[in-house]
């Protein structure tokens, strides 16, 4: 398989080019065409697979071709969880590689910086947030933020963020999304716990082991 035979829009497809990316990796052939057909996806994976942008690259070409939704400033449509600050960095730089022929928005929001910066930035349109939970929330009580234009959640390395005692704010963060919605899981490991935040979660998911 290559990159076009996914099923991906041109721009993406000449940012991978420009990325020196030829094949695709296994978990990138086996979750972008679940990822673009709308479906729920729980992955298995771990850092250093392609993982990245293997929901990146169909959340963006979704992104791009459905405008359903109004695009307002503050108010994300597709949201990405990760446990730590340095991988919401390296996540949205990804973003940023990949969808750089393409007219979206990205913005980083982590703890132990600046609130204010952030809240400017909110100001303008952001398509896509790449939050840690507990700054995300901090600008939910902020009012700063607004999820209820959420169409595409993605978890990130759940398991590190349920190491890290998230649960409760994750499980804050998805009571203020909409309901109709599309779940994206990620997690190298399958605990209990994050057999049971991926039941409430996913609906029919797509399963992808790599
Ligand atoms: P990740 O598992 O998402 O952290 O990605 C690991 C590394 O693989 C990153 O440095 C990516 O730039 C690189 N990468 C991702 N997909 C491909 C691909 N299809 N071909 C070559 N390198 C890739």
């Amino acid at each position: 398989t290559d990159f076009a035979s996914l099923g991906l829009a041109e721009p993406l497809l000449r940012a991978i080019a420009e990325a020196g990316y030829t094949t695709p990796t296994p978990i990138q052939a086996q979750a972008i065409p679940l990822v673009l057909a709308g479906g729920d996806l729980l992955a298995a994976a771990q850092t250093g697979t392609g993982k990245t942008a293997g929901f990146t690259l169909p959340v963006l070409h979704r992104l791009a071709a459905e405008h359903t939704h109004p695009r307002a400033a503050g108010r994300p449509r597709c949201l990405i969880l990760t446990p730590t600050r340095e991988l919401a960095a390296q996540v949205e730089e990804s973003v940023q590689t990949y969808g750089k022929h393409l007219p979206l928005t990205s913005m980083v929001m982590f703890g132990g910086v600046g609130i204010n910066p952030q809240i400017a930035a909110l100001r303008k349109r952001v398509d896509i947030l790449v939050a840690t939970p507990g700054r995300l929330l901090d600008h939910v009580g902020q009012k700063t933020l607004d999820l209820s234009g959420v169409e595409i959640l993605v978890l990130d390395e759940a398991d590190r963020m349920l190491d890290m005692g998230f649960i409760r704010d994750i499980r804050k963060v998805l009571a203020l999304l909409p309901k109709k919605r599309q779940n994206l899981l990620f997690s190298a490991t399958f605990s209990d716990e994050i057999r049971e935040l991926a039941n409430g979660l996913l609906h029919n998911p797509g399963c992808v082991e790599v």
